[in-house]
C-alpha cells in the first residue's frame, strides 16, 4: 500500500515538472513519459501512437526535430554507455532545430544503480543562451568601437595601473599593451608630467568626472599634447578615459596666431615705410640738390651733406626691406629655369662667404620652369646665404644649395652646417626686427623680407633647425600651369598720334604727388632743370588738369609724372583720364613700393611706361624725365 501510494506520489511530482522526464527500458525504448513530455509530443506533432511510448528513443527525436549528426551521436552513444552502465549518468548540451526555429536542450541521461533502463530529461536552455549570445554581441560592438576609435580608450586602477587601452592609446603613447599592462601610467612620464596627472587623477576620484590637457613624452622624445575626459569608478576601482590627440591642432593655433600677428606688423610696417619713403625723398633730393651746385656749400659742409646722403640711402634700404616684408612691393612673376638662376646666384655669394666655407650646389635634371620673380629669388638667396654665413663663423662648413622637381612644385633648398637655432628663434626669425644678433650686426629684417617674397610669389618656406645641427631653409616655388597670355593693349600714346614736338627745354610737365614736401622739391628741381612744371596733389586734379588742358586747345603736356599710389584717384586714374581725352602725352611713374640698387625689380603700374624708384635724387629725377620724354620722341619718329 504504501509503496503504491509513494509510486503515485512521485508520479504526481513527476508529472509535475515544467520539463519533459522520458524513462527508457534497457533496449531504449521508450517505456514512460511525463505531462510535460505528452504536452510538447502533442505541440511537436510526434506523429507516433502515444506520443512514441512503445518506440524506441533516437527515432522518435528523428521524427520531430533536427539536431547536428556529431550532437545526435553523442546522444546515442551516451545513451547506450549509460545502458550498458559504462556511465552512471550522461549529460548533452544541444541546439536543436524544431520547424525552422532554433532552441537549446540539455539532454540529461541517468541510469539506476543495478536496475536495466534509464531516465532521460530534456531541460531547455534556449533563454540563458539567448542572453549569452546578446552578451557575446554587445561585447563584440563595444569591441569593434574600442578597437577603431581615433581617441585613445584607457582603463586604469585607483593607484593609475594601466588595465586596458585601445591600439589608439598605444599609438598615443608610443608604447604596446604589453609594456603597459599593469604599470602605473605615471611610470611612462617624466616626472613634471607625473606630478601634473597624478592631481588631476586625484581631482578625478575626488568629483566623478573631469577633463582636462597633459603632456606626454613619448620613448621616441617627442611630446604630445592630450586632451580627455575621464570617468571615475564606472565600475568599483575601475576609471576610463578618453584621450585626444591636440599637438597638431595646438601647433596650427599657434602657426594662426604667429600669421596674425605677422600680417598686423606688415600693415604697421607698410604703413611706416610708406611715409618714411617720402620724408627720405625730401631729405635725398634737398641733400642732392644742395651738392649740385659746387659754390653752395663749404667742403666741410659738403663733406656733411654727403654723410646725410650716405645716411639716407641706408634708411631706403631698410624701407625697401620692410615694405618687401608689408607685400606692398609688386613682383613680376615670369617663368624661370630656377636651375640656372641658383647657378648664377651661387657663383656671386661664394665670395660672400669665407674661403673655409664650402659653397655646394645640386640641382636635379629637367627642373621645370617655376614661375617667380627672378630679382626677388636672387634677394632671398642673398639674405639666406647672409644668415647662413654669420650662422658659420670662423671654422668653416657648407652651404648648400639644391633644386629639385616634384609633380606641383620646384623645390629649392638652402642649408648650412652652422650654429643652427633653438625652437624659440625659429618660431620667430620671420618677424621683422627679431634678431639674436649683437647690436649693429643685425637688423632682423632679412628674413622677413624672405617671407614677404614668398607670400608674393605664392611659396612656401619651410625653416628646419636644432642647435648645432645646422639649419635647412626649403622654399616650394609653383610651376608655370599654362602660357602667360600677354596683355597686349598699349599703351594710347603709342597709337601713332600726330604731336607737336617741342624744344629741349621749357616743355611742360605735369608733376602728380599727394605728399606736398615731395612736390615742392620736384617742381624746384624741376623748374631749374628748364621745364614748365603743373603740380597736381592727386589722380582727380590731375585728371581735371588735363581735361582743362585738352579743352582749353593748348599744347598738351609733354609728360606726365605721377606717383602711382595716393588718395583720390592714383596713378589709374591719371591713366585712365590720359586715355580717356586721347592724349599723346607721355608717363613717368614714381613709386615707393619697389626697387632694389640693381633697379631691375618693376612694380606693376598701370601701364608700361617707365617707373623712377623714391627716394631718387635731383639727378636720376632730371634723367628719367629728360629719357621719357626723349623715348617718346625717339616712338614717334620711329613709328612715323
Ligand atoms: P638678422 O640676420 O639681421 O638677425 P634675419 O631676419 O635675417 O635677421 O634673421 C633673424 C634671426 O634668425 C637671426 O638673428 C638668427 O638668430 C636666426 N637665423 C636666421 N637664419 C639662420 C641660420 N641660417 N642659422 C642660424 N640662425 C639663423
Ligand atoms: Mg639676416
Amino acid at each position: 500500500m504504501i509503496s503504491e501510494s509513494r509510486a503515485s506520489l512521485f508520479e504526481g511530482a513527476v508529472n509535475a515538472l515544467p520539463f519533459s522526464v522520458l524513462a527508457v527500458d534497457g533496449a531504449a525504448t521508450i517505456v514512460y513519459g511525463n505531462d510535460a513530455w505528452r504536452r510538447s509530443a502533442t505541440a511537436l506533432q510526434v506523429r507516433l501512437p502515444d506520443t512514441g511510448i512503445g518506440h524506441a528513443y533516437i527515432p522518435v527525436l528523428d521524427s520531430v526535430l533536427s539536431v547536428k549528426p556529431s550532437d545526435r551521436e553523442q546522444v546515442e552513444r551516451g545513451l547506450a554507455d549509460v545502458l550498458a552502465q559504462r556511465v552512471l549518468a550522461f549529460e548533452h548540451e544541444t541546439p536543436v532545430w524544431l520547424r525552422g526555429v532554433r532552441r537549446w536542450f540539455r539532454v540529461v541521461i541517468t541510469g539506476a544503480a543495478g536496475q536495466s533502463g534509464a531516465l532521460i530529461q530534456h531541460l531547455e536552455t534556449t533563454e540563458t543562451h539567448r542572453q549569452l549570445e546578446a552578451r557575446v554581441d554587445a561585447l563584440a560592438h563595444f569591441k569593434a568601437v574600442f578597437e577603431t576609435a581615433i581617441d585613445g580608450i584607457v582603463i586604469f586602477t585607483d593607484d593609475l595601473r594601466f588595465v586596458n587601452g585601445n591600439p589608439a592609446v598605444e599609438r598615443m603613447l608610443g608604447r604596446p599593451q604589453d609594456e603597459l599592462y599593469d604599470r602605473r601610467l605615471t611610470n611612462v612620464l617624466n616626472a613634471e608630467q607625473a606630478e601634473n596627472v597624478r592631481a588631476q587623477h586625484a581631482e578625478l576620484l575626488r568629483t566623478g568626472s573631469q577633463r582636462g590637457i597633459f603632456s606626454v613624452t613619448r620613448p621616441d622624445g617627442s611630446v604630445i599634447d592630450l586632451e580627455y575626459v575621464a570617468r571615475a569608478n564606472f565600475v568599483p576601482g575601475r576609471h576610463v578615459a578618453q584621450l585626444r590627440d591636440i599637438t597638431a591642432a595646438r601647433q596650427m593655433e599657434g602657426q594662426l596666431r604667429q600669421a596674425q600677428k605677422l600680417q598686423a606688423i606688415g600693415q604697421l610696417a607698410g604703413g611706416i615705410a610708406h611715409d618714411f619713403n617720402n620724408l627720405l625723398t625730401v631729405v635725398v633730393g634737398h641733400a642732392d640738390y644742395l651738392l649740385d651746385d659746387v659754390s653752395r656749400l663749404s667742403d666741410d659742409a659738403r663733406e656733411s651733406m654727403q654723410e646725410i646722403l650716405r645716411a639716407s640711402h641706408r634708411g631706403a634700404d631698410m624701407v625697401r626691406k620692410l615694405t618687401a616684408f608689408s607685400r606692398q612691393e609688386r613682383l613680376r612673376l615670369e617663368p624661370v629655369q630656377l636651375e640656372s638662376l641658383v647657378l648664377e646666384v651661387t657663383s656671386l655669394l661664394r665670395r660672400l662667404v669665407p674661403e673655409t666655407v664650402a659653397v655646394l650646389y645640386s640641382a636635379a635634371p629637367d627642373v621645370p620652369a617655376a614661375l617667380v620673380d627672378a630679382a626677388a629669388v636672387q634677394q632671398i638667396l642673398f639674405n639666406l646665404a647672409t644668415n647662413a654665413r654669420d650662422a658659420m663663423p670662423s671654422h668653416g662648413g657648407a652651404l648648400r644649395f639644391e633644386v629639385q622637381s616634384h609633380p606641383d612644385h620646384v623645390t629649392l633648398t638652402v642649408s648650412d652646417t652652422g650654429l643652427g637655432m633653438s625652437e624659440e628663434t625659429r618660431a620667430r626669425i620671420f618677424e621683422p626686427f627679431f634678431t639674436t644678433k649683437a647690436v649693429g650686426e643685425g637688423t632682423g629684417l632679412g628674413m622677413s623680407m624672405v617671407y614677404g617674397l614668398m607670400e608674393q610669389m605664392h611659396g612656401q618656406i619651410l625653416v628646419a633647425s636644432r642647435p648645432g645641427e645646422g639649419t635647412q631653409v626649403t622654399m616650394h616655388f609653383p610651376l608655370v600651369r599654362q602660357t602667360r597670355e600677354d596683355g597686349t593693349a598699349r599703351d594710347a600714346n603709342d597709337a601713332g598720334t600726330p604731336r607737336k614736338t617741342a624744344d629741349t627745354t621749357g616743355e611742360d610737365v605735369l608733376l602728380v604727388e599727394d605728399d606736398d614736401a615731395i612736390r615742392a622739391l620736384a617742381t624746384r628741381i624741376l623748374q631749374r632743370g628748364g621745364y614748365q612744371v603743373t603740380e597736381a596733389g592727386d589722380g582727380d586734379v590731375a585728371a581735371r588738369c588735363l581735361h582743362d588742358r585738352k579743352i582749353s586747345g593748348a599744347t598738351p603736356f609733354a609728360l606726365v609724372v605721377s606717383d602711382v599710389v595716393m588718395p583720390n584717384g592714383g596713378g589709374a586714374r591719371v591713366f585712365d583720364a590720359l586715355n580717356e581725352n586721347a592724349l599723346p602725352t607721355r608717363l613717368l611713374w614714381v613709386t615707393g613700393y619697389a626697387g632694389d640698387e640693381t633697379g631691375d625689380w618693376r612694380m606693376r603700374a598701370p601701364s608700361d611706361a617707365p617707373v623712377l624708384q623714391k627716394p631718387w635724387t635731383a639727378t636720376q629725377l632730371l634723367t628719367a624725365v629728360r629719357s621719357a620724354i626723349d623715348a617718346d620722341r625717339v616712338a614717334t619718329s620711329a613709328s612715323s
